[in-house]
């Protein structure tokens, strides 16, 4: 019985020569590859005010603290309630405060929601694409635009995808990717890499002017061989799920904004080489995951699938009723890994509904590149058996 893992990160041996080879040269820190990945991404997303930092938190926070300067008085981020608990870590840091919206099925913020939440104390609205699936970003650029407040671009957990052929993390007045676990582009570990994206103008200076003053992150091979034993090593080592066991909202890490190494840059550079193909195998396993679910189990959705569309994790969402807590362990028994979806946020313990009840009931289904059509069989057949409440498998 073969192993399912989760997909924290994709690398080859390019990835762990670029390693080496930084260490060898001792540019760990600083080095060419940090300006070549801004213009390698440059191109690709069209973009000429791109910077790369050490993490998607640092982008969010320095364009949060550029946004505030330029509407002064005004404290409020809408955000979806379903969304990375980093997000309203680096809002609550910069010193604003996040007002949840309802997301739709798809995960992403609902438009209706974020109109009726707009008040005058509203700064921006920040719009996720959550585990990649592109959101309705145009719609909300003519919002943000008619209410003449700010938009942010969340693209964090894609890279390279497009609506209207406009990359994502472009729109609005700024975006941000991140190279943590489990996103599109992956250099290690939460801290390890991120992008700043500047579309507006206004906050280009402001912005030049905070990160002229970092330094790049600092003790990055450690971290390096922290990633490597925690999430690539997963399989051997299982320390990859004690992060994601911890579904209470996680005390506000303190944020260090530097640049990104220049040995995480040049893993990143590997990374956008093999982009088109890593993507290319996810759609696949997307793919296969959709026909068999939906022969197997109909009652087991999987909300954010479209044809061709990449997704940074195979969410699937489980009936009512379920109890996910119990499934995961009966599917670790069978070799086949799984994680609980991020808790639903509100101010005072009471999200939104949609987004309360599918955080309840979404699980993340493995999706590595060497899984083949029998395996996702496998995971599919397990998943409704265990769901029928058949514990003799
Ligand atoms: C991961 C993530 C971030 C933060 O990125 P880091 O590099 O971990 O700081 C921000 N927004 C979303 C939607 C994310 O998924």
């Amino acid at each position: 019985m073969s192993r399912c893992n989760l997909p924290f990160a994709s690398w080859g041996w390019p990835e762990f020569a670029a390693a080496l080879c930084a260490f060898a040269r001792g540019k760990v820190r600083c080095g060419t590859d940090i300006g070549e990945l801004e213009r390698q991404l440059g191109r690709l997303l069209g973009e000429s005010n791109l910077f790369a930092l050490d993490s998607g938190r640092t982008a969010l926070s320095i364009g949060l603290e550029g946004l505030a300067k330029l509407r002064s008085g005004r404290l409020d981020v809408i955000i979806p309630a379903y969304i990375c608990p980093a997000v309203v870590n680096a809002i609550e840091s910069a010193g604003l405060r996040p007002v949840f919206g309802e997301v739709g099925s798809d995960l992403n913020l609902s438009l209706d929601s974020a109109r009726k939440l707009i008040g005058s104390n509203t700064l921006a609205i920040l719009v996720a694409h959550m585990y990649g699936c592109p959101a309705d970003i145009a719609e909300f650029e003519k919002l943000t635009n008619e209410a003449d407040i700010f938009l942010i671009d969340d693209a964090a957990q894609v890279v390279g995808e497009s609506v209207n052929e406009r990359q994502l993390g472009t729109f609005g007045d700024f975006g941000l990717l991140s190279f943590a676990q489990s996103k599109s582009m992956v250099t290690g570990e939460s801290g390890a890499g991120g992008i700043l994206i500047c579309s507006n103008p206004g906050l280009l200076p402001i912005v030049l002017e905070r990160i002229k003053s970092l330094e790049p992150a600092q003790s990055r091979g450690k971290a390096l061989v922290a990633f490597v034993w925690n999430y690539l090593l997963a399989p051997y080592t299982s320390r990859a799920t004690y992060y994601w066991q911890r579904r209470i909202r996680p005390s506000p890490r303190s944020i260090t904004p530097a640049r990104i190494a220049n040995l995480d840059a040049g893993i990143a550079l590997c990374q956008l080489e093999s982009l088109v193909f890593r993507r290319n195998e996810r759609v696949q396993i997307l793919d296969s995951y959709a026909k068999h679910l939906s022969a197997i189990d109909q009652d087991i959705q999987f909300p954010q699938y479209a044809p061709d569309r990449y997704l940074a994790r195979a969410m699937v969402l489980l009936p009512s009723g379920s109890d996910v807590e119990a499934c995961r362990q009966l599917l670790r028994t069978r070799s086949i890994e799984t994680r609980r979806s991020y808790p639903a946020f509100s101010e005072d313990n009471d999200p939104p509904a949609c987004a309360s009840d599918l955080a309840g009931r979404l699980l993340e289904v493995p999706a590595c590149s060497t899984m083949s059509d029998a395996d996702v069989i496998r995971v599919c057949r397990c998943l409704k058996n265990i769901l029928q409440g058949d514990k003799f498998l």
